[in-house]
């Protein structure tokens, strides 16, 4: 007889995988560079490293469970109370406590499509149902059929802004619009993971929106213009009884000790990263400006990462970025993302993206 295995739930199955970025493929005499994951190209900054270097001595203990003194660095630089914050294993973390919390099983949670590749897997995790709104061709957000697409089995609507992968933002305008139309009892997330990037009129405030909505909750990172991606720190802003129900499915001490230190060290460095941000954002706008003049329609970049919508010629466009020395993110048949990074990495994409319309 076959032996048999103890089951998953039945939609375990079902879960997509999570492609991670790939590293570079090695290539003699060519520096390689790692666009595919949004990362921020700048190590941390010795202050953080001294930091973290000190948690690491008390590393046979477990962390401080509550975060004491990140909640308080992070409730004292936002103007929070400590009780509105949910810190986590990073923001993907947050996701997946935030549908625990909210969802029982066939719930739907309705969020743009193509976005963040983590939410139909939490999604699916939590035994819910995605509702995939398709976003418009110019990569934005359908905030009119987002709204229309709620039902009375809608739990969680989502709103990544920027969006990751296709870098447009909504305007604090069209998400009050969009607000106005989702019931108070429905969890409204507000995905800010590329926040501090944006640069545009009318620009979502995150704060006073959390604030006008008791719905809203904002979910922030530590690790794309806090730099700070490995340590998996991210931190959300919603009303105390959402944030203690974030809190309360929260895997015990999941954010490490090294990692709370760095991310106090970071925001007491917060001017000097921000300083590092700009000069990122200033990277961001001369590719697109780049990308725009030899030709290429790339959609309003408002993250620290470009779009190339390449449909079937996605796969020739990523070998063409490998073969220089670059790792970029495919979606197959849709296109590729690519990661702003140092001044060397952006100028061979801007060459590759030239001679790719050429050729
Ligand atoms: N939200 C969005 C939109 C993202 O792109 C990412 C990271 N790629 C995250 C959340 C998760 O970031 P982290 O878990 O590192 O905080």
């Amino acid at each position: 007889s076959t032996p048999t295995t103890p089951r998953p739930r039945a939609h375990i199955g079902d879960i997509p995988a999570y492609v991670p970025g790939k590293p570079p493929t090695p290539r003699p005499g060519l520096t390689a560079y790692k666009l595919s994951s949004n990362e921020n190209p700048y190590p941390p900054l010795p202050g953080v490293v001294e930091a973290a270097t000190r948690a690491v001595e008390v590393m046979n203990r477990y962390p401080d469970m509550g975060s004491r003194a990140l909640y308080e660095a992070l409730a004292e630089r936002l103007g929070v109370p400590v009780e509105d914050l949910a810190a986590a294993t990073g923001s993907v973390a947050l996701i997946y406590q935030l549908l625990q919390a909210f969802c029982e099983p066939g719930d739907e949670v309705v969020y743009a499509w193509r976005s963040f590749e983590a939410y139909p897997i939490a999604v699916t995790a939590a035994g819910a149902r995605s509702v995939q709104v398709p976003l418009r061709a110019d990569g934005r957000h359908d905030l009119d059929a987002m709204a229309e697409a709620i039902t009375e089995r809608t739990r969680v609507v989502m709103v990544c802004t920027p969006n990751n992968p296709t870098g447009p933002a909504v305007s604090q305008a069209e998400l009050d619009a969009f607000l106005a139309r989702v019931p108070e009892h429905v969890v409204a997330v507000v995905d800010e993971a590329y926040l501090e990037f944006v640069r545009m009129d009318d620009a979502v405030d995150g704060l006073a929106t959390y604030r006008a909505h008791p719905n809203v909750v904002l979910f922030r990172t530590f690790s794309k213009a806090y730099g700070l991606a490995g340590f998996r720190v991210g931190y959300a802003v919603a009303q105390p009884e959402v944030a203690g129900a974030l809190r309360a499915v929260s895997l015990p001490f999941g954010v490490s000790a090294v990692a709370q230190a760095a991310a106090v060290a970071s925001l007491e460095a917060g001017e000097e990263l921000l300083a590092r941000v700009d000069a990122l954002v200033v990277e961001r706008d001369r590719v697109e400006a780049g990308l725009r003049a030899a030709g290429w329609e790339v959609p309003d970049a408002q993250g620290n990462f470009v779009w190339f919508a390449l449909g079937e010629r996605t796969a020739e466009f990523a070998a063409a970025c490998d073969e220089a020395g670059i790792v970029v993110r495919p979606f197959a048949g849709e296109g590729c993302r690519v990661s702003i990074g140092e001044v060397e990495a952006n100028d061979r994409l801007l060459e590759v993206a030239r001679s790719f319309l050429g050729g």
